[in-house]
């Protein structure tokens, strides 16, 4: 991906008489054969060179020396060299300094598997035998890994989610470090964490981050988290069935044992938005409704899941159930749930033949609260009770429940 057209703006820079180089992420990912989805540059040229030489640019972060260069429609990152000056509070360095060396630039990085270099041939630069770890499957630190992670902490959770996303292990002394450190998590923003919890939730081997975290107790300072996932451990491989974030951490709080009250205080600590607060806590306590213990429910009453939350919460409850019963194949729940909805005359408010306008006027009544629920009424009455969906059959039976309400 755009690695040719990457490959040109080496050269410029090279054709300028400066050094440039693949750099991090994407000389793992290439070695690894995995999908590369940014592909970052270095050079020995100043920011200020590298916007004279490519008038197709973007000053994204000319303070950490980054210049996004634009080259056939796709931007790449290009920064210049630079050692990063005393960390100010574990996490941000207090300055960067421009350098002319490649190896200083590679000395600051986080593990040897992201401090590589590669030049346009494909030569590669590797002065802390990354290629090795990565061959032996090993996520260890460049340089002293206790003062790298005292340096900036939220690099103790860049090794758990590389070792979820790669199924790699984490050297020995790195991971004492790591264990080490842990309490230093403190001091990073909760979006930043959330942000590494997630990489690691939607990754391949999620078992084996949520394993890592309990063993370092990286999440210490938040012990709602911390024991989220100590409890929900051993139902972490189910994870990697369910499709998208929120099933994911709606598994591990049942898994965990969580009600709706916990989960929303997770959810809350965690600074998930709104939306993504409400469909968890939602499936959460649904699934404990219906699911006590890890073992097939036998009666689900899809019918006023149908009702009460609509087609969409159903198919994610469906999805987490799916993942809940993985060793159970023998119950085919999507088939059962869409055969309901399939036999559904009217699958939604919208589809009824009469809307809310047409009621409070026909009813001569203020709009208000009632409408909906009025709506609702009839929406479950055709669906389900053989009310046919004509005007004439709705506003009947709007009248006969508007005049139940009254007395
Ligand atoms: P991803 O696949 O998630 O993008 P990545 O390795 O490219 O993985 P980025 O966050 O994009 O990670 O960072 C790019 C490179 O910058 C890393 O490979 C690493 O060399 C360096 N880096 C990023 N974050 C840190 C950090 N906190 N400490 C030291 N080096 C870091
Ligand atoms: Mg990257």
């Amino acid at each position: 991906m755009g690695k040719s057209l990457a490959e040109n703006i080496l050269k410029t820079l090279e054709e300028s008489g400066y050094e440039a180089y693949f750099v991090g992420g994407c000389v793992r990912d290439w070695l690894l054969n995995r999908p590369v989805h940014d592909i970052d540059i270095c050079t020995n040229a100043h920011p200020g060179d590298v916007m004279r030489l490519f008038p197709q640019h973007v000053p994204t972060g000319l303070k950490h020396g980054t210049v996004s260069v634009k080259e056939g429609g796709s931007l790449f990152e290009v920064t210049t060299y630079r050692t990063e000056g005393e960390y100010e509070d574990f996490r941000r360095p207090k300055e960067v300094n421009f350098v002319s060396e490649l190896q200083l630039d590679l000395e600051r990085r986080d593990f040897t598997m992201n401090a590589m270099a590669m030049d346009r041939y494909g030569v590669l630069v590797d002065p802390f035998h990354g290629l090795s770890d990565l061959k032996n499957g090993l996520i260890r630190a460049v340089g002293h890994p206790e003062q790298r992670f005292r340096e900036d902490a939220l690099r103790i959770l860049r090794a758990v989610r590389f070792a979820a996303q790669l199924n790699f292990r984490i050297e020995e002394k790195t991971l004492a470090a790591m264990k080490g450190t842990a309490e230093l998590l403190q001091h990073i923003a909760i979006e930043r964490i959330r942000e590494e919890l997630q990489k690691m939730l939607e990754s391949p081997a999620p078992a084996v981050g949520t394993a890592l975290i309990v063993e370092t107790a990286a999440l210490q300072a938040w012990p709602r988290l911390q024991t989220l996932f100590a409890k929900a451990k051993g139902q972490s491989d189910r994870l990697a069935a369910l499709p998208n974030l929120p099933h994911k951490w709606a598994l591990l709080m049942y898994a965990a044992g969580f009600l709706y009250e916990e989960a929303r205080q997770a959810c809350l600590e965690l600074k998930l938005s709104k939306r993504d607060k409400e469909l968890i806590c939602a499936l959460v306590q649904t699934l404990a409704d219906i699911h006590p213990k890890w073992d097939v429910p036998q009666n689900i009453d899809w019918q006023s899941h149908l009702l009460e939350r609509g087609w969409q919460f159903c198919t994610e409850l469906n999805a987490l159930l799916q993942a809940c019963w993985k060793n159970k194949p023998d119950r085919d729940i999507a088939n059962a749930l869409m055969q309901i909805y399939e036999q559904m005359p009217v699958k939604s408010v919208q589809e009824l033949a009469l809307n809310g306008h047409d009621l409070y006027t026909q009813l001569s009544k203020k709009p208000g609260q009632w409408v909906h629920d009025l709506l609702q009424h009839l929406w479950e009455q055709t669906a389900f009770y053989q009310l046919p969906n004509t005007p004439e059959a709705l506003l009947e039976e709007a009248r006969k429940e508007v005049a139940r309400h009254e007395h």
